[in-house]
């Protein structure tokens, strides 16, 4: 069968990388992708979000299956867009539909959907412009630190952690007045500190069945020791040695079945991936948030770590027989270093060529922020490429993927040697 992935990053570049491998493929385009996605099949230049351009693209080229990578087409109504389609609806698309998406789209739809449904959650209440006073008084009872959450997407920006009551104070009055993460803030969710250590759980769901896949640990602050400001990701290690099995069977009874029960319950359709960020706190699990899509770098993690046939899986969310299905998970350790722009997370530089791909000597460079100039590869996004190593054991997978990393050069090359070895 062709398939048609959306997005353009080192996720997608690792969905690329797996589908291509898959016999069940025929052909795949992936639009837009980046220079590496070109390696694995036809890259068309596509918004992710140009609906009637991938109506197009579908129809003329026989696709029968839609992968949507990143989140922002789903929250736009991607999977509803196809539904309503009289030639499309018969093509199943990998992700949720709008509603579904809203668990990630709307922290507030998050936090009520977790809380009806028993999902162990941080304690929150939500203000608008109209209940600010509230809100403040509510402040006043929440002990500190303190988490405030820009209700929509924000880019990874809306969270803030304060530490103080003023600044807690301060920032809700700009969120809710001043429009501080514009229509995304005009709703905040003040939620408790959790204490604890981070980890990503990602579950494949045709909406009554499930298959977990390999969690991972990903590092989101641009300095070493996890200092600085914070990305859309530094790097990732998969497995995750704190969640054990005594864990996972937690987050599975106590997180994932209610989660996929209480989409069924309500009568929310989904299809497609689920990834719950948890915070383990002494060995309990508490869900941080939703998103609607897989994470990135995560995935460049995750997708070395199967070893099943991964069209054969996505034809099963498609097609609701997901319990037939085989995911076999490798034993070994992917680990994740992200070679970034100069300059990232703030302004960075670009158009640099990109040189030494050629000598990494064990591991799978996932192009995110690239593209093709001639023949020259050259750097166009802050996260520029995913370097993953795939070894028997931690150590060797952070050590190979860190030394090749430090093989590729740009000019202001930038990436974290530590990645990972805090779980040593
Ligand atoms: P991202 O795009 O990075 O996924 P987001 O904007 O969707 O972020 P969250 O994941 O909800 O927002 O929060 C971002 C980060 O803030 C979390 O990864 C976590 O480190 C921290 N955080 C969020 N909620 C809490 C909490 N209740 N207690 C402690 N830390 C928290």
């Amino acid at each position: 069968m062709n398939i048609l992935l959306l997005g353009s990053g080192g996720r997608e570049s690792a969905f690329a990388w797996k589908i291509s491998q898959s016999p069940k493929c025929d052909k795949l385009f992936i639009a837009p992708g980046n220079a590496g996605t070109g390696q694995y099949g036809t890259n068309v230049n596509l918004k992710v979000t140009d609906f009637e351009g991938i109506k197009a693209l579908v129809l003329a080229n026989d696709i029968k299956m839609v992968l949507v990578g990143p989140e922002e087409p789903l929250v736009k109504g991607i999977h509803d867009f196809f539904l309503a389609d009289e030639q499309l609806k018969s093509i199943p698309v990998i992700g949720p539909q709008q509603e579904g998406a809203q668990l990630e789209g709307s922290k507030d739809y998050s936090k009520a959907f977790m809380q009806r449904n028993n999902v162990p959650t941080a304690a929150s209440r939500t203000f608008t412009r109209d209940t600010l006073q509230e809100g403040f008084d509510y402040l006043a009872t929440t002990g500190l630190p303190v988490v405030l959450k820009a209700d929509g997407l924000a880019a990874g920006k809306g969270v803030l952690i304060c530490l103080t009551l003023e600044e807690a104070r301060q920032e809700l009055l700009e969120m809710l007045t001043e429009a501080k993460f514009g229509d995304a803030s005009s709703k905040v969710v003040i939620e408790q500190f959790l204490q604890g250590i981070e980890l990503s759980v990602f579950v494949m769901t045709d909406g009554t069945n499930y298959k977990i896949l390999p969690e991972a640990k990903d590092y989101k602050r641009i300095g070493e020791g996890d200092t600085g400001l914070n990305t859309g990701g530094m790097g990732s290690v998969s497995p995750v040695h704190f969640a054990d099995a005594a864990f996972m069977e937690k987050v599975e009874q106590r997180v994932i079945i209610p989660t996929v029960e209480g989409l069924k319950k309500e009568g929310i359709p989904y299809k497609g991936f689920i990834f719950i960020g948890l915070m383990n706190t002494h060995g309990e699990p508490w869900v941080i948030e939703y998103n609607c899509r897989m994470g990135d770098p995560e995935t460049e993690s995750v997708m070395p770590r199967i070893e099943s046939d991964f069209v054969d899986l996505l034809l099963g969310v498609a097609e609701g027989n997901l319990n037939e299905k085989e995911l076999v998970i490798s034993n070994k350790t992917a680990a994740t270093v992200v070679c970034v722009a100069g300059g990232y997370p703030g302004e960075y530089l670009k158009d640099k060529t990109i040189s030494g791909i050629e000598n990494v000597r064990d591991s799978h460079v996932f192009h995110a922020g690239t593209t093709l100039v001639g023949e020259d590869i050259k750097a166009v996004g802050g996260r520029v490429l995913a370097v993953t190593s795939l070894q028997d054991n931690m150590f060797d997978a952070l050590q190979q993927a860190t030394a090749d990393a430090a093989r590729i050069y740009y000019d202001g090359v930038y990436f974290r040697k530590d990645i990972g070895f805090d779980l040593l």
